[in-house]
């Protein structure tokens, strides 16, 4: 059974003047809502053309509208989309007169939640609905699909299936406290044991790309002073955003643009130059860049090849031979004939003028190159878990570590059992079986309304 009474309503598109606007109902009283409107209840997955009138028989708009019969239907419910002309006013008024008829307002991620709900997805799938909606790449785009397709859950179930077989072994012990377990089931235990570790390991692998995808790589730019990190920045977003000055030590704080290099997103980061000499206000500057640093992904070291590069701040040398770095010499225009490609600790080293826009083509070829190294697969399928993954990850792998440790000291198999149900517990919380509605309230609260 359907666990909602009421019948919800919501505008699915944005507010704005454009071609369609559509708004969403979904609940028990959708059929005779259609029919007291539209004056029948459509065969089902049809596109019906109808007037939409108020209910004092005004005519609204002219419409077009899909009838879902449950359980057919994204939520699960019975459940119609209604398409008007792109006007908030027509938009507003169909809302309002479903409000009139009965209907009560969505709120965020109402629809995803009630299909949630309803079991026509998992949690982790509910999310990749909201990855879905805000990839800006077409790698994001890749793994939110794989997502949405239930790649997650899957793997979920296939690890939980394991991990129930180590349980019942472990359970069928517990009614003799006397005795250990025999050795061979020990052994078979442990393997197991490891095995699902690895398995978690695995997965919290991609949680570093489920974040680059989601936020973009975190591309720092720097270098000293004037040694070009703004013009080289503009000539990468295509436009002049950047402050370029002869001056040196002009970029005082941090521009941040956010663009698509072929499949992927990067968030490049203009910094203030590294100025070994600074003046007191350069100083704040150069301390957001070693702050800034520590959070990047990667790193754009931008050299003048016309002037001897600076030493950097120990801090931040420490920082780049730990992240993937390219260094790129800029100003090849002054010295063309110069051989200058410095060992800089076996990073990849490309000659560019950024003012004569030459060596871009393979400056964007290596960071594509570099972006496609942080891609995580698991098997076949691209997984990028979120940081909600992650934290029941975590725990999963803790209560693992803990129940391997107890096996091996031959603690009373109770004790075992009940980590092996944290263990449980924290996997099945990914695809969203949860106590308490508070969490996911929450969850649903970053959906948009008429999602
Ligand atoms: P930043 O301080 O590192 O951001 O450096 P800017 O991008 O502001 O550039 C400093 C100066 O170097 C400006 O006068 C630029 O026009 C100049 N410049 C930048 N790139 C090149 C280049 O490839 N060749 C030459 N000759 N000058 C450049």
């Amino acid at each position: 059974m359907l666990p909602f009474t009421d019948t919800i309503a919501a505008l699915a598109t944005p507010v704005g003047v454009s071609a369609l606007a559509v708004i969403r109902v979904s609940g028990p009283d959708t059929a005779g809502l259609v029919d007291g409107i539209f004056g029948r209840s459509p065969p089902p997955r049809s596109v019906k053309r109808a007037d939409y009138r108020g209910q004092d028989a005004s005519l609204i708009d002219e419409v077009l509208f899909t009838f879902f019969r449950s359980p057919n239907s994204y939520t699960g419910e019975d459940s119609v989309e209604i398409s008007c002309h792109g006007n908030p006013f027509i938009a507003q008024k169909i809302v309002e007169d479903l409000l009139a008829r009965g209907c009560r307002a969505a709120g965020p991620g109402e629809f995803t939640q009630r299909a949630f709900l309803n079991g026509k997805m998992d949690l982790s799938q509910a999310e990749a609905v909201m990855d879905l909606i805000h990839a800006q790449s077409d790698r994001a785009l890749v793994a939110a699909n794989h997502q949405l397709r239930g790649a997650l859950g899957r793997k979920m179930e296939l690890l939980v299936e394991r991990l129930l077989g180590v349980i019942a072994r472990v359970e069928a012990y517990i009614d003799f406290p006397e005795e250990d377990l025999p050795a061979e089931d020990n052994q078979w235990i442990a393997n197991e044991l490891a095995e699902l570790t690895r398995e978690v390991e695995q997965l919290q692998a991609t949680s570093h790309y489920g974040a680059l995808l989601r936020d973009g790589i975190k591309t720092v730019i720097l270098g000293a002073p004037n040694a070009g990190k703004s013009s080289l920045l503009n000539r990468l977003i295509g436009r002049d955003r950047a402050l370029v000055s002869a001056e040196p030590g002009t970029t005082r704080d941090f521009l941040e643009e956010r663009i698509i290099l072929g499949a992927h997103s990067l968030r490049l980061i203009d910094t203030a130059g590294l100025n070994p000499s600074p003046a007191p206000l350069e100083k704040m500057g150069i301390q957001k860049t070693l702050e800034r640093a520590q959070e990047a992904d990667l790193f754009l070291h931008v050299i003048d090849a016309a002037t001897p590069a600076p030493v950097l701040p120990e801090e931040l040398s420490q920082r780049i031979s730990a992240v993937p770095t390219i260094v790129v010499l800029n100003k090849i225009d002054l010295l063309p004939d110069s051989a200058a490609t410095a060992d800089h600790d076996g990073k990849v080293v490309l000659r560019v003028s950024a003012l004569h826009n030459t060596g871009m083509e393979e400056l964007v070829a290596a960071l594509n190159h570099q972006a496609e190294t942080f891609q995580r697969t698991v098997g076949t399928d691209v997984i990028a878990i979120n940081a909600r993954h992650s934290a029941a990850l975590d725990r999963a792998k803790k209560s693992l570590v803990t129940a391997k440790a107890k096996l091996a000291a031959t603690t009373p198999t109770e004790l075992l059992a009940s980590d092996l149900r944290d263990v449980l517990l924290a996997m099945e919380e990914i695809v969203g079986k949860v106590d308490g509605e508070k969490m996911l309230d929450q969850l649903f609260a970053k959906f948009c309304i008429g999602k």
